[in-house]
């Protein structure tokens, strides 16, 4: 409104398009230290490990990082590491079994009720944990024959009730894409819900647009959106203003967290990612025991010490805030919880 005395708002330009801002990442991490004015010999920095798994990182996400934190939670995530090109025993390739249980149209079905759709292999951030860095991300995805096997591969199985968008991130691709797949899956009947499971609402929100909510608000069944947040500080106002735009949709906002050595592996850190998460509206859903992915040995935490963060949580916060400690067993019917059978095991 304009009122007296007040100037009339200049029409502003146009932001950036979430795809041009997709471009606009680092790929070089010697770059993304020097922005941050580390050094990155004292960092570890391992071009062999960049090599094998390249940097990518969102400008906007960098720009939450502190500067000159060499332990920053963010930066860990994300930086190659000479700690990645060492064996562990017990770190391979695929870890979950999803190159065993892969079919060619993308669609994986491992648990009863819901299959997982591999959308793409293509990701706005690199994450250095992923369990899928070692996955033929060019083949493995349903996008490159276009949709129609994977919507024939739902359509033909009466069990499947949810189908859960995944990748790589199903949100790097472009609505153009998209809307095909998720029109498709609206119109088959016995698929009553969908969920997407994505961390580019957090690295890049931006990719919340108005043209998304629409095509989502298309699905004739429930929404659910899984964030893939790890830590409290990744969570800024432009997350929050994604996250609300979801929401006034009446899209249900869960996130699912991987327990990481060295960026959230205590309590502290759990208790405000599960309170900047909450005062959003999110709700922590899932927190995960690393995948043994080889080059990320580093990052693992000991049962032991998970259950110990897990009852110090569950004492300080109330139970809505406390998510599910689980991991991923290849060949269970669902993620394994992982509970302490009365006194703690002393493994390790
Ligand atoms: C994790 C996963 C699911 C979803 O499991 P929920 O416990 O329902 O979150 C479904 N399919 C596959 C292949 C998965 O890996
Ligand atoms: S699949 Fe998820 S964890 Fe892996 S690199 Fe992509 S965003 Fe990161």
């Amino acid at each position: 409104m304009i009122t007296p005395g007040t100037t009339a708002r200049q029409p502003t330009s146009a932001p950036p398009h979430w795809q041009k801002l997709l471009q606009a990442g680092y790929r070089d991490a010697g770059e993304l230290l020097s922005t941050l004015d580390l050094d990155p010999q004292a960092m570890g920095l391992s071009e062999q490990a960049q090599a094998q798994f390249p940097t990518r990182v969102p400008q906007g996400y960098v720009a939450r990082m502190r500067y000159r934190d060499p332990e920053d939670p963010l930066l860990r995530q994300v930086l190659p590491v000479k700690a990645e090109t060492r064996d562990h025993a017990g770190f391979v390739t695929d870890p979950v079994g999803d190159m065993a249980s892969r079919q060619s149209t993308g669609v994986l079905k491992k648990y009863p009720g819901r299959a997982l759709l591999i959308t793409t292999g293509a990701c706005a951030i690199h994450c250095r944990y992923c369990f899928r860095r070692h996955f033929p991300y060019g083949e493995e995805n349903a996008a490159r024959g276009r949709w129609e096997g994977a919507l024939n591969a739902v359509a033909a199985d009466p069990d499947i009730r949810e189908v859960i968008l995944s990748g790589g991130d199903p949100l790097s691709l472009s609505d153009q894409k998209l809307t095909p797949l998720i029109q498709g899956l609206g119109q088959i009947d016995h698929v009553k819900r969908l969920r997407i499971h994505t961390r580019l609402p957090v690295v890049l929100p931006e990719r919340v647009d108005d043209d998304f909510i629409q095509l989502l608000s298309g699905f004739p069944g429930p929404v659910t959106v899984v964030l893939h947040a790890n830590h409290g500080r990744e969570i800024d106002d432009s997350v929050a203003s994604a996250v609300h735009r979801l929401q006034g949709r009446g899209i249900l906002l869960l996130n699912q967290a991987v327990l990481l050595r060295g960026v959230n592996d205590d309590v502290h850190s759990q208790q405000s990612l599960s309170e900047a998460l909450s005062a959003i509206g999110v709700a922590p859903y899932y927190l995960h025991q690393l995948d043994p992915v080889a080059g990320a040995a580093h990052f693992q935490v000991s049962d032991r010490e998970a259950l110990s963060i897990m009852a110090a949580l569950r004492r300080q916060a109330p139970g809505y805030m406390v998510p599910r400690l689980v991991r991923e067993v290849p060949g269970e019917a669902s993620k394994t919880p992982i509970e302490s059978a009365g006194p703690l095991e002393t493994d390790d």
